[in-house]
């Protein structure tokens, strides 16, 4: 499995390059905030780092002296600040304006070379040089541990300015190039499995629902839109139909990425290193009710979870739908009748829950028996669930002193897993 550590570093700097670390690290709040305000126009907030790079990267370069990366790296913190508070404004909460005025700055290998004992940062005047101020080499120290470490190496830093004092915080890994074999001898992977679908758009197997009521309230509301403009039939009429699609697009990717971010949280939230989806190919026929547009939503969202979860080291896998509203994700038992709409009852041995729940655990099962088949046995492997997990033989497993409930109101355990928790206890 992939390890990650921030390891902090102070620097040694001189005078000169104090005054150019001050001015970089100005004007990337500058660039983050401007971008941020570009965001923050409109009726809806633009999240989209690609649609925020083309509508801001070229002011910026021009309004500062920024290195290219540390323009991008600028709108990264800008995007993700706006998309974290839409975010939260989606859960009920209160959340304002994002604003930067901690004096820090996102570097990444393009903007920075890490060498072993001192640093080569892009500034508003050029490359300098710093030397880190490194403790006894003697000393168990997060630097010995990670620094001087071969297997690890550094990705990336954020400088600090604190106290009068210059820092980077770097970020490093180890075990990226041995991920897959890694995990699959010594890791405990756990996988979340999520369901797709039109009344519930995603559903995962920790029991979190992401409702479709906006995706069709939008839908109907744009068809309208178009209906009516196409009745006009003028040209200034086919122009407001573009801009009405356009403007659904947008609404419709911002939703998709909010929820493509939920999904990842409750992946990194319950220690996921793997994402299962069903295949998506055949989705639109699976589905009753399922339309291009839901196609195409899935489609993206599947695309927004993968790019997304390459930060957290977690893998994104398809797996075969076949059944899987069907089957009982308690005793495996596999009937149609054991679904009816929304609801499941298992026919044999009475296990009861919403039908995309159950779904969301068969694919999570799923994922976790074709990847223990044909390696002898395989690591300890499980699809996480909101209290506990279930093995790749549908056992229960409540987690390390489990109370019985996780205090989430997410999932109504039905009587039968209660019981099934309390044999297990
Ligand atoms: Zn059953």
């Amino acid at each position: 499995m992939e390890v990650r550590r921030t390891v902090p570093v102070k620097l040694d700097v001189d005078s000169d390059d104090t005054a150019l670390l001050r001015d970089t690290v100005d004007e990337f709040l500058w660039a983050a905030n401007y971008v941020v305000d570009h965001a923050w126009q409109g009726d809806y907030k633009t999240t989209s780092k690609a649609q925020l790079q083309a509508e801001t990267y070229d002011e910026v370069r021009d309004r500062t002296r920024l290195h290219a990366n540390l323009v991008q790296n600028a709108r990264n913190k800008a995007a993700d600040a706006v998309q974290s508070v839409v975010a939260r404004w989606r859960q009920g909460e209160y959340a304002g304006k994002p604003h930067f005025s901690k004096p820090t700055a996102v570097y990444d290998k393009r903007c920075a070379t890490f060498h072993d004992e001192y640093v080569s940062l892009a500034t508003v005047g050029g490359r300098i040089e710093v030397e880190y101020v490194l403790p006894d080499e003697e000393r168990d120290t997060p630097h010995s541990r990670y620094l001087d470490n071969d297997d690890y190496e550094v990705t990336g830093a954020e400088l600090h300015h604190k106290n009068g004092e210059w820092y980077l915080h770097l970020r490093t890994k180890a075990g990226v190039e041995s991920d897959k074999p890694e995990q699959a001898t010594t890791g405990h992977s756990t996988v979340l499995g999520v369901d797709l679908g039109v009344n519930q758009l995603a559903v995962t197997s920790t029991g979190t629902f992401w409702t479709g009521e906006e995706f069709d309230h939008w839908r109907r509301e744009y068809e309208n839109r178009r209906g009516d403009l196409q009745q006009c039939g003028t040209r200034a009429a086919h122009e407001n139909i573009q801009s009405v699609g356009r403007k659904e697009t947008g609404r419709f990717k911002m939703m998709l990425h909010r929820i493509a971010n939920g999904i990842i949280e409750e992946a990194v939230e319950n220690g996921c290193t793997v994402i299962a989806f069903e295949e998506l190919t055949g989705i639109r026929d699976r589905l009753s009710g399922a339309s291009w547009g839901h196609k195409w939503a899935f489609e993206r969202l599947y695309e927004y979870v993968e790019y997304k979860t390459e930060l957290h080291g977690i893998d994104v896998e398809q797996v075969d739908p076949e059944n899987t509203s069907r089957r009982c994700s308690h005793c495996g038992f596999t009937h149609p009748d054991n679904r009816d709409g929304e609801g499941f009852a298992c026919l044999r041995c009475g296990y009861a829950n919403h039908a995309d729940y159950n779904a969301a655990k068969n694919i999570g099962l799923r994922y976790l028996r074709r990847n223990q088949t044909g390696d002898g046995g395989g690591a300890p492997v499980g699809v996480r669930l909101n209290r506990g997990t279930l093995n790749a033989n549908g056992e229960y497993d409540p987690p390390a002193g489990d109370s019985g409930q996780s205090g989430s109101p997410r999932e109504s355990p039905t009587l039968n897993e209660a019981r099934s928790s309390d044999r297990a206890k």
